[in-house]
């Protein structure tokens, strides 16, 4: 029996890598062995130390996920950086909370556009390439508990993540035959802006925290190894799960 989680020669685009989950998961692909190749709307100053610091080769390209505009340069700036992408990671997303009752158009869109569609169509313009050559690849999606469950107060980011693990599946039966394994990670409540506001609640703050079974949130660094294991070879036979890192949050 062979398996591998080395990534030496590999190259990664990780989408919202300045921060969170997404600079986590770029560190870690890096200590792994990855190049990376980070997309994202803010400075990747930080990020580009850490992987550096991990040995890793780095390259930055800005982009705003909001709109399919960026991607066809995303992809070609990345092609060109490294000869080949191997990895792409969809972490990129945005939450925006307001009662159901309430919730407005451009709150339903804005959220769709970033972690629904942009991700559909930077997956297929990375598959289109990683096709070409035969050699195949692995994309990972950032999804969520709310792939699972219902939440509250967020209908637009509850209806992306659940079409997110839709959208792995579908793209893992139309890909696997190919070599292009299609996979998510499910982070359960982590440590990042995107939880801010519900750690700032000390009632849903207690709440939340009352029913994980670790006992405590998710630390950005708990994700990398999910993320390093669905992008190594030890993955290859893998496709189409949603894999929760959710200290227990599902099995409870
Ligand atoms: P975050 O807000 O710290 O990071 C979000 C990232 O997405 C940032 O890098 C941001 O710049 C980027 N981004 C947002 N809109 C963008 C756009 N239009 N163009 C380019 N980049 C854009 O939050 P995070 O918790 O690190 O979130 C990362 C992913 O993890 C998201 O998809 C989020 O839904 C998911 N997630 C987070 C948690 C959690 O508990 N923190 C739980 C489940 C899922």
């Amino acid at each position: 029996m062979t398996f591998s989680f080395d990534l030496t020669g590999k190259t990664a685009i990780v989408t919202g890598a300045n921060t969170g989950l997404g600079q986590a998961i770029a560190v870690a692909l890096a200590q792994a062995g990855a190049s990376i190749v980070a997309v994202g709307r803010s400075s990747m100053d930080e990020t580009e130390r850490l992987c550096r610091d991990a040995g890793a080769k780095f390259h930055s390209v800005q982009a705003d996920l909001s709109s399919l505009e960026p991607i066809e340069h995303i992809v070609a700036e990345a092609t060109a950086v490294s000869g080949r992408i191997d990895i792409l990671v969809n972490n990129a997303g945005i939450i925006r909370r307001a009662d159901a009752i309430a919730f407005t158009e451009k709150d339903w869109d804005d959220v769709m556009n970033v972690n629904l569609k942009s991700t559909f169509f930077l997956s297929q313009a990375v598959a289109r390439t990683m096709l070409a050559d035969e050699r195949g690849g692995k994309i990972i999606n950032i999804a969520s508990l709310l792939s699972f469950q219902g939440g509250i107060r967020i209908p637009s980011y509850t209806a992306s993540k659940s079409g997110l693990a839709g959208l792995t599946r579908l793209l893992a039966c139309e890909w696997a035959a190919k070599g292009i394994n299609v996979n998510a990670i499910a982070p359960g409540y982590f440590v990042t802006n995107n939880t801010e506001a519900l750690r700032n609640d000390p009632n849903r703050s207690s709440e939340i925290l009352g029913r994980i079974p670790a006992g405590r949130w998710g630390d950005p660094t708990d994700l990398g190894g999910a993320a390093v294991f669905l992008a190594s070879p030890a993955a290859n036979y893998i496709h189409g799960i949603v894999l929760p890192v959710d200290g227990g949050w599902l099995a409870r």
